[in-house]
């Protein structure tokens, strides 16, 4: 096999895990620089966080989630059962590990430092969806003509106008204007008479994710790749020559390098190749509903935590952020309480009935920065942990891995992100 300038092995043939937005990407682009892969799934393409989620497609405001805000949050949500975030009881060792680490870097200076790192990654993030696009993904990318943030006070949208302003400070691009609810309300008629104050967000975009990930995996598997479902990885070992993966189901096959891009689940095959950062899942749930007037963009009532989208004919309503196994069921008091947060701040949104109930996990570190390159092994290779952010930074995050694996050089985007941290 061929080695990169610094002795490490050009892999040839790679077993990507995780058939997420994060690992067809990876795999995709991979594939780009002539690398053979097959991605394997324990259930199949976007069967984890990358189907229900809000498609946002906004580095603009792809941020660190452990800020000062946050903590206050905390709080409030072992007060109610009902608020935006919620983080049940748990002696879970892990889990422990993850508040202690999070609160620690919900402070205004790991803030700006976690920003600044994510601006490289967050700047290359829309035209690497447009390299898959021209590239013979069939699925688009669309414009976000009207991407509304609204509130009911001037005052309550201080909040996010204070942190465009850090974000500027960060070197990261952001264009804006700022209306009042009646300006809003002529570009988006679903917002009620409650919202009283609006930003609208200019330069972003958004996907339906699932139809997204879907046209992902079509063109991996027309350019050669394939694509293994109903297979769950048990284990990798790294044989010194090339690594061997096993699944539970019994396949046992070689290649010359993995990826694992699992998700909230990453932490289960890649703590042992000396990735230590915890992988907490933070919990999010959506539906669609029908309503009178489809906006033309995104909507985002920050205050309420509630992210609207509209897909096709319907608007995909999404929130929660709660702190739990992946594995554990679908929670309807959550849908109630994303419900009754969005009733009184849209108009002509059927919200009672509801379609496509869903829940999925955010794959959140500590620091708010993904965990993207290699671990102790030079044949294995992690990416995820993006939180709320997998979907806009997953094309970004394939292609900068791609990049390290073939050359051996660790593009300065990535460094921040290095799993061993
Ligand atoms: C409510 C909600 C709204 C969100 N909104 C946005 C948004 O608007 N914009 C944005 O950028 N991000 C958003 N996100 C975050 C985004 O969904 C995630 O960051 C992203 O989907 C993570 O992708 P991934 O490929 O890393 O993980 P996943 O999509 O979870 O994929 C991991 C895959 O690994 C598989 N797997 C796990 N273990 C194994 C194993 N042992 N063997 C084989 N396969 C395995 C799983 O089956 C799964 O398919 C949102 C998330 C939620 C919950």
């Amino acid at each position: 096999m061929a080695t990169t300038p610094s002795g490490l092995p050009v892999p040839e043939r790679v077993a990507v895990v995780g058939a997420g937005m994060v690992g067809l990407a990876t795999a995709w682009f991979l594939q780009e620089r002539g690398v053979e892969v097959t991605v394997i799934d324990r259930e199949g393409v976007a069967a984890g966080s990358s189907w229900g989620n809000a498609g946002w497609l906004t580095p603009g405001i792809a941020t660190p989630l452990p800020e000062p805000a946050v903590l206050k949050y905390g709080l409030r949500a072992v007060l109610s059962p009902n608020s935006p975030v919620y983080v049940p009881p748990s002696a879970d060792p892990n889990f422990l590990k993850f508040v202690t680490g999070f609160t620690r870097k919900s402070t205004m200076k790991a803030w700006k430092r976690a920003m600044t790192q994510l601006v490289p990654i967050n700047s290359m993030s829309l035209q690497s969806f447009d390299v898959l696009e021209q590239g013979g993904v069939a699925a688009r990318s669309h414009e976000a003509k009207s991407f509304t943030a609204a509130y009911r006070t001037a005052q309550e949208r201080e909040t996010l106008l204070e942190e465009i302003e850090h974000i500027h400070a960060a070197g990261q691009p952001m264009e804006y204007s700022v209306l009042t609810g009646d300006e809003a309300r002529a570009i988006e008629p679903a917002l009620s008479e409650q919202i009283g104050a609006a930003i609208v967000l200019h330069g972003q975009r958004y996907v339906n994710p699932g139809e997204y990930v879907h046209a992902l995996a079509d063109s991996v598997a027309d350019r050669g790749g394939k694509i293994l479902s109903g297979a769950t990885v048990r284990d990798i070992r790294d044989t010194g020559h090339g690594v061997v993966v096993t699944t539970a189901e019994g396949s046992v096959e070689e290649f010359d390098a993995a990826v694992v891009a699992t998700g909230a689940w990453l932490g289960k095959l890649a703590r042992e190749f000396g990735v230590k950062r915890v992988v907490q899942a933070g919990r999010g749930y959506s539906f669609s509903v029908s309503v009178e007037h489809l906006p033309n963009g995104p909507v985002y009532f920050p205050a309420a935590r509630v992210a609207c989208t509209p897909l096709e004919d319907r608007l995909r309503v999404a929130g929660m952020m709660e702190f739990r196994k992946p594995e554990a069921p679908l929670d309807g008091r959550r849908i109630e309480a994303i419900v009754e947060a969005a009733r009184p701040l849209l108009t002509g949104a059927d919200l009672d009935n509801r379609q496509d109930e869903w829940v999925g996990s955010r794959p959140c570190t500590t620091d708010g920065l993904a965990l993207i390159g290699m671990t102790r092994s030079p044949r294995v290779f992690v990416a995820g942990g993006h939180g709320m952010w997998g979907i806009t930074l997953g094309p970004a995050t394939g292609r900068l891995l791609a990049e390290q694996m073939v050359t051996g050089t660790v593009p300065a985007a990535l460094r921040p992100s290095t799993p061993r941290r």
